[in-house]
């Protein structure tokens, strides 16, 4: 007889027995089909070991041990453990979390097919031209299925969004037929020899960081690589990169954006043609998703290219870790286990004594600071790489000064206009989206809020809707004030959606195209509107943080930043950390070729330090003052928080909860405990929060005291509150 130790996706922190008479070490990492309660669930083992039940309990049987794919290998369980302790998170949560979403469900696997179709007789004799000339859809798929007899149903759908009606109408013509074709998770094994011919000559700078990393002796090191936008931080990945494909070993790149995954992917398949490249983000079928996670984990995968959760991704060969844009706040998870993609990819490093290679224009200040330190080593590329690429001019114009029209102050109206006249193209960047961000009554000063959050509903003009970008609440845009019946109401501040109307209106002969959340919902709209810009079919380009990160316009000369005041005196103390990597992100877009380029900033504020940084394009002046003022405030980097968040159907009821655990808390000297606080955004999808912040100058004394608290909190009684440790919390 065997006990098995399993974990399970419940919310409590407890491995459990089971009984199984197949079982063997071997076995420790595989999924299993057990009873719990009156369900059956997926587990994972992660003990076993050849014992007499005792027979005081009555431990149960394991229905099946699902052995239809290898188990999870040993550094991914040591890295969920990891995760567990240092998030203090359940151990099953963890693990089962980290499984592709199909190896999660009860079902039987069966074999992995992908859905796909193949050209009829019928279908080859059709002329492409016979179709009307308008069904431009139908043509092209006509015309790839003609030259690829079969092709799966998302290599149609990448040639147009409404292929699904298409098929269907091309199947009920009789041209195709529906097949499912295998996956196989194995590609051919083929010589690596990377294609030097396509690498750029290295600049100084990337000569001295390629080779500081390739020459390091080997084992963990941490690497900063800072460079300027535009500085060719990519090549420096891509020639590590080679080094480990030449002795045939994975590499996992982690990035923010699943918008920028296509690029780098093809990228870097341009580069390596040989290598077996896949991704790994949420934009996958649920069987794609597990195709490439089979691969990485069977070692056929060379390069594994992927959101935050690929940094759990198994790798037998794993031989670098890069992570790229690593201050993206969207490599902190904010719910389930709220972990730091970027803080767990340096641990994975440092267990697998590999290099990781934190690369960004504008690292994140814990970052910067341990490179300060001396934890992490830094490598700097000052300069663009592009010859005669130079970093734009930096320039503020006053609004205490200026009156703006519709937004736009007479200076940036100008250098838009100059633009146009030189054939170059402009970008306007504001962050908010929609038309407005509120809806005014003039007569008794009603502002539309969100039922549900402490917030306001932006108005969509066009479809007559206010909408809280929040909480996804929605509603009608009344005709009149819901408070005094007045029917002045005027949408107040401006939004993407304005300022294109705006621009249509100021410059009619303009070609303008608006890339935000809501002009880019469509599947690869965005990636067809970035085409339009490097055809240079757009003069200006107004968009919200979208257009700040990775992409590359030759053509554009001028990025206009209407307003970004709201960064510089926010209650967040991060906030100035953003704007000044978003403003200096987005500046970056200017100037990329040979043209100069420059960022106009509409501000009411052009003396502040962060501006006066911004100008001279200076990280470090900012870097030093900022830490300086964190040091002084005593916040991170030279404290470590944690934060527990609760909410209730009350604000009361939240911090009641919140009072209640801190009374929980266990002494400890080097810990303080603040008092429990609303939070920021108060009430959000209507429900009341709270938050409690615990601060320490040590990170042991810190976790030393999460450790005993959780404890303590598990097994205290909590009605209608729901509550998250944060650990590392971005946003406080
Ligand atoms: P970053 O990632 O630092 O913003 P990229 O790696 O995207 O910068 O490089 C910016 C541009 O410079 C790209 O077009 C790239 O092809 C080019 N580039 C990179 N290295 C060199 C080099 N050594 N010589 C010439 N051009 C280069
Ligand atoms: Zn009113
Ligand atoms: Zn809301």
């Amino acid at each position: 007889m065997t006990i098995v130790q399993i974990a399970i996706d419940v919310p409590l922190d407890t491995i459990f027995d089971y009984i199984a008479d197949d079982v063997n070490s071997d076995d420790i990492g595989r999924r299993v089909l057990l009873p719990f309660g009156r369900r059956t669930v997926v587990g994972v083992i992660v003990g076993a070991a050849n014992q007499a039940a005792d027979p005081k309990y009555k431990l149960k049987m394991v229905r099946e041990v699902l052995r239809d794919v290898p188990p999870l290998p040993a550094h991914i369980l040591e890295l969920a453990q990891f995760c567990s302790a240092y998030y203090h998170y359940p151990l099953g949560q963890v693990l089962l979390g980290l499984l592709p979403q199909r190896l999660r469900r009860t079902q039987a696997l069966g074999p992995l097919t992908q859905v796909c179709y193949t050209i009829t007789q019928a279908g080859r004799a059709i002329a492409v031209t016979d179709l009307p000339q308008r069904a431009m859809a139908k043509r092209k798929m006509l015309a790839a299925l003609q030259t690829q007899p079969t092709l799966t149903r998302r290599e149609l759908l990448q040639i147009s969004a409404s292929a699904g009606s298409v098929i269907r109408e091309f199947m009920d013509s009789g041209w195709v037929r529906e097949s499912a074709m295998p996956l196989t998770a194995t590609p051919n094994a083929a010589v690596l020899l990377p294609a030097q011919a396509a690498a750029h000559a290295l600049n100084v700078d990337q000569q001295t960081a390629v080779e500081a990393i390739l020459g390091a002796s080997p084992g963990f090191a941490p690497w900063l690589l800072h460079g300027v936008t535009g500085s060719g931080k990519t090549e420096v990945y891509l020639r590590a990169i080679a080094a480990v494909l030449a002795r045939g070993g994975q590499t996992l790149v982690l990035v923010p954006e699943i918008n920028l995954t296509p690029q780098l992917e093809a990228r870097f398949q341009a580069r390596f043609p040989q290598a077996a490249i896949v991704s790994l983000h949420s934009n996958l079928s649920e069987v794609e998703r597990l195709k490439h996670w089979l691969m990485a984990q069977a070692g056929n995968a060379h390069i594994v290219l992927g959101t935050r959760l690929a940094v759990f991704t198994p790798l037998p060969q794993l031989q670098l870790i890069v992570v790229d844009e690593e201050h993206d706040s969207s490599f902190k998870q904010q719910d389930g286990m709220r972990y730091s993609a970027r803080d767990v990819a340096v641990f994975r490093a440092r267990e697998a004594r590999i290099p990781v290679i934190l690369g960004s224009a504008t690292p994140a200040l814990e970052t910067y600071h341990n490179a300060l330190q001396g934890r992490y080593k830094l490598l700097e590329l000052k300069a663009r790489a592009v010859r005669d690429a130079v970093p734009p001019t930096v320039r503020y114009i006053d609004l205490k000064r200026e009156k703006l029209m519709e937004g736009f102050s007479a200076p940036l109206i100008t250098a838009i206009k100059q633009g146009m006249k030189r054939g170059e193209q402009s970008l306007l960047f504001i962050n908010r989206r929609g038309f407005a961000p509120v809806l005014m009554c003039g007569e008794c000063g009603w502002l539309s809020g969100c039922p549900r959050c402490t917030s306001r509903l932006v108005v969509h003009l066009k479809e007559q809707r206010l909408r809280c970008h929040h909480c996804g609440h929605e509603e009608r845009m009344p005709h009149h004030c819901p408070s005094c019946g007045n029917v002045d109401l005027a949408p107040v501040g401006q939004g993407t959606q304005r300022l294109e109307a705006a621009l249509t209106r100021l410059f009619p002969e303009a070609r303008i195209l608006r890339v935000d959340r809501d002009s880019t919902r469509r599947k690869n709209a965005l990636a067809e509107m970035l085409q339009k810009v490097h055809a240079e079919e757009i003069d200006i380009l107004v968009g919200t943080q979208m257009l700040a990160k990775g992409h590359d316009f030759p053509k554009l000369t001028l990025v206009g930043v209407l307003n970004a005041d709201g960064g510089l005196y926010s209650a967040d103390f991060r906030a100035a950390e953003h704007l000044f990597a978003q403003l200096l992100q987005v500046g970056g877009r200017a100037g990329r070729a040979a043209i100069k380029g420059e960022v106009l900033v509409q501000t009411a504020f052009p003396q502040h330090p962060l501006f006066t940084a911004l100008q001279h394009g200076d990280y470090a002046q900012f870097a030093h003052t900022a830490l300086a003022e964190r040091k002084q405030a005593g916040l991170p980097p030279y404290t470590f928080q944690a934060m527990l968040r609760a909410e209730a159907a009350t604000l009361e009821g939240a911090l009641k909860f919140l009072r209640a655990a801190a009374a929980l808390a266990p002494v400890a000297t080097q810990v303080q405990v603040y008092d429990p606080v609303p939070a920021l955004m108060a009430r959000l999808a209507g429900k009341e929060r709270a938050q409690l912040l615990i601060e320490s100058r040590s990170r042991g004394a810190l976790q030393k005291f999460l450790s005993a608290w959780i404890i303590a909190l598990q097994v205290h009684k909590t009605r209608n509150v729901r509550w998250a440790l944060d650990v590392d919390p971005m946003d406080t």
